[in-house]
């Protein structure tokens, strides 16, 4: 496995570099931002230097090979998430756009006051606040799954929270603080058996494991190219079809449209009613080649990695004296951990983790309520991509000592 990751990593040419310190790059802060391979890079440098033209609309060399280029990324997103159709593949800027477009259409077509809309206390804030900006609009009540001590949905509770009034269950495949991977096939058919819909909020699962979206029987599904290896500015919403083709549009413009008369408009079929303007053309095509990349490496791999590089971490990370580490053992978590250090404010590790080449996340990330839920206000978080290795957990962990040794002076 070892020298696998030795030629991943040649992939990568950002991982070569070294930091302010002088020391070189240890990159744990994979659930915010993944690094890219080259394959990547130069599928986007290629688009601007041979091809770069607006898609769709004109009918001259280049547009037509940015459009088979930008069509054809979305095939392989579908091949890679095993949708049935590419016309379910609707790209959007990221997973928040992806809720928020679900939010705005189906929500509005289908919410009202009496129903419910039930999220979790492990939400990112992507899953959160546009539930309640709609709630404050359209009077439905939101309610939360609550999360136990250990980390885990707190799933008896479910029979009380899940009703015929729940109209949408939405909920993360795998969580950003705890690394929980949620078990979806029990929440959806709970979900199934009161009618209710769902929504996946898959942005920390489609890079790091395999995922099938119809085997998941998901309604909707929401990623992010750039934590899959993918440029930023680009993600994806998955749907049914049946839903996707009754949902009103999201926004307005060119591309997304049919007719347009002075008198009123006609929508575009699926995906393009939900892509209105000149998409993000060179990110998808990004986006396509970083598909390409995870599946020649193989998404099974990547997971028995990760699973590796997590128990690894787990393991050492747990010898040291006042660190605390959030959520369930590594059996149940995807490849992150967060945790906090006694006496040391989350920032400050951060900072001196730094001064090692250890760049890890600090702060609430984006899960204030689950934050809220444990009576911390931040932690600090490493989390693990295909290239990291057990030799850079022994970097995270011995710079963790030097940290509480600055602290204890
Ligand atoms: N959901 C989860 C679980 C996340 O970890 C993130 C990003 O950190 C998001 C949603 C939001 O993703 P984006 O900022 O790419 O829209």
């Amino acid at each position: 496995m070892q020298d696998r990751t030795e030629l991943i990593r040649q992939d990568f040419p950002i991982l070569q570099r070294t930091v302010a310190s002088g020391a070189p790059l240890v990159y744990l802060d994979n659930a915010a931002s993944s690094q890219k391979p080259v394959a990547v890079i130069q599928a986007m440098d290629d688009y601007y230097r041979r091809y770069n033209a607006n898609v769709h609309r004109g009918v001259h060399t280049l547009s037509e090979e940015a459009t088979a280029a930008f069509e054809g990324a979305r095939e392989k997103v579908a091949r890679f998430i095993h949708a049935p159709h590419s016309r379910q593949v609707i790209f959007t800027r990221g997973t928040t756009e992806s809720i928020n477009l679900v939010a705005h259409t189906w929500g509005r077509a289908n919410l009202r006051p009496g129903d419910e809309v039930l999220i979790t206390e492990m939400e990112h804030h992507a899953n959160i606040v546009p539930w309640q900006i709609l709630r404050d609009q359209l009077g439905f009540t939101l309610r939360y799954v609550p999360v136990t001590d250990q980390g885990l949905l707190d799933l008896d509770t479910l029979d009380e929270l899940l009703t015929e009034r729940t109209k949408l269950f939405c909920f993360v495949h795998a969580s950003n603080v705890v690394g929980t991977i949620n078990p979806v096939d029990e929440l959806v058919a709970r979900a199934r058996a009161v009618g209710a819909r769902v929504l996946i909020d898959g942005a920390q699962s489609v890079p790091h494991m395999a995922v099938d979206v119809q085997a998941l029987d998901a309604d909707f599904f929401a990623f992010s190219s750039h934590k899959l290896c993918g440029p930023t500015g680009i993600g994806v919403l998955y749907g049914k079809r049946d839903l996707l083709e009754a949902m009103p549009p999201f926004m307005g413009g060119g591309d997304m449209i049919r007719e347009v008369t002075m008198a009123g408009s006609k929508w575009n079929s699926l995906p393009y009613k939900f892509e209105a303007g000149t998409p993000a053309i060179a990110e998808g095509i990004g986006l396509g080649a970083a598909v390409d990349y995870l599946q020649s490496v193989g998404m099974d791999w990547v997971r028995a990695h990760e699973q590796e590089i997590t128990r690894y971490a787990y393991d050492r990370m747990s010898e040291v004296e006042g660190l605390r580490i959030l959520g369930p053992g590594p059996e149940q978590r995807g490849g992150l951990i967060a945790f906090t250090l006694e006496g040391v404010h989350p920032h400050d590790i951060a900072a001196l983790l730094d001064r090692s080449g250890v760049a890890v996340r600090a702060g609430h990330h984006c899960a204030a309520p689950l934050h809220a839920r444990y009576g911390i206000p931040a932690s600090a978080r490493a989390s693990f991509y295909l290239y990291n290795t057990t030799a850079e957990v022994d970097v995270l962990v011995e710079a963790l000592h030097k940290t509480q040794e600055v602290f204890a002076l």
